[in-house]
């Protein structure tokens, strides 16, 4: 049977977007006679808020979409992460990363005023610099036994070489199509923060395979972090689920749309009188 999984993050409040993220997901679960679940993203404990979460529930149930089965909250499986990082850490994939994010900033910043390109991510921010995979490991360990402070990265390059060549099934756009991976854009990606025990790419990953989710359907803007999905799913042996990354609901100036953008927020258009059939219509996903 298919799974489909709607996946917010209760750092702000749904918006269009995310109703039209949503409701596709119910629309092609529904068609199909699959299960359609709910799972809150929640592992940023600086940025969620209860009182997001509670937004969520309420936006999701006004709009008319019931979830089969209790919604999985991310922060209550934080020892599942760690369990399944401790099997990449085993497999010599995994490095402890020092540098903050200012020392990060400023290592770049010197090879770029020397001249030197340094690489971007397909979300603009930089490569993570090479200093701690190739610090020493005496170094490393003396380090880690003062307690500094630090994030665990995957070495992409052995973890790509470990791999091999990658695709993922993707039906948005209209077309099925087999899209190259390509990790390797992203560099050397956060596994677990100074202060998370896991990180969106290891956490969504993990969770889909728990849940069984055959069907991933969200937006264009995590189109890119597919490659990085499709290698942990292999490193780690779980199934690959087909992909649909759909368009993304622009604001007037063409931008994507932000938490806070209050028109277009679902609190506030329900609180305006707008009808759920008018928020579906608006997505263009009406009648
Ligand atoms: N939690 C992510 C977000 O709110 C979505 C993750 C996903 O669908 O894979 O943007």
């Amino acid at each position: 049977m298919a799974v489909f999984r709607f996946a917010p993050s209760p750092n702000g409040r749904l918006h269009l977007g995310h109703a039209y993220s949503a409701l596709l997901n119910q629309r092609l679960a529904s068609a199909g006679g699959g299960r359609l679940l709910l799972r809150i993203e929640d592992i940023d404990r600086e940025r969620c808020r209860p009182e997001f979460e509670t937004g969520i529930h309420e936006d999701l149930a006004w709009l008319g979409i019931a979830f089969d089965g209790v919604p999985r909250r991310q922060s209550e499986h934080l020892a599942e992460y760690a369990a399944v990082l401790d099997r990449l850490r085993g497999m010599g994939l995994v490095y402890p990363a020092f540098l903050s994010r200012a020392e990060v900033a400023r290592f770049v910043g010197d090879r770029e005023s020397a001249g030197k390109p340094w690489r971007r991510d397909p979300d603009g921010s930089p490569h993570f610099p090479p200093v701690d995979r190739e610090r020493p490991s005496a170094d490393a360990t003396a380090r880690l036994s003062a307690g500094e402070p630090h994030a665990l990265r995957l070495d992409m390059r052995k973890a790509m070489e470990a791999a091999g060549p990658l695709d993922w099934r993707e039906s948005g756009g209209g077309a099925r199509q087999l899209v190259p991976a390509e990790p390797g854009a992203w560099g050397d990606v956060v596994l677990a923060g100074r202060e998370t025990a896991t990180s969106y790419h290891l956490s969504v990953v993990v969770d889909d395979a728990l849940q069984e989710v055959t069907d991933v359907v969200r937006g264009r803007d995590l189109f890119a972090a597919t490659s990085v999905h499709r290698l942990l799913q292999k490193l780690l042996g779980l199934p690959a689920p087909r992909y649909l990354h759909h368009r993304l609901i622009l604001d007037e100036t063409g931008r994507k749309l932000a938490k806070s953008s209050g028109d277009t927020g679902l609190g506030e258009l329900r609180a305006a009188g707008v009808a759920p059939d008018e928020i579906r219509a608006r997505v263009g996903l009406g009648a």
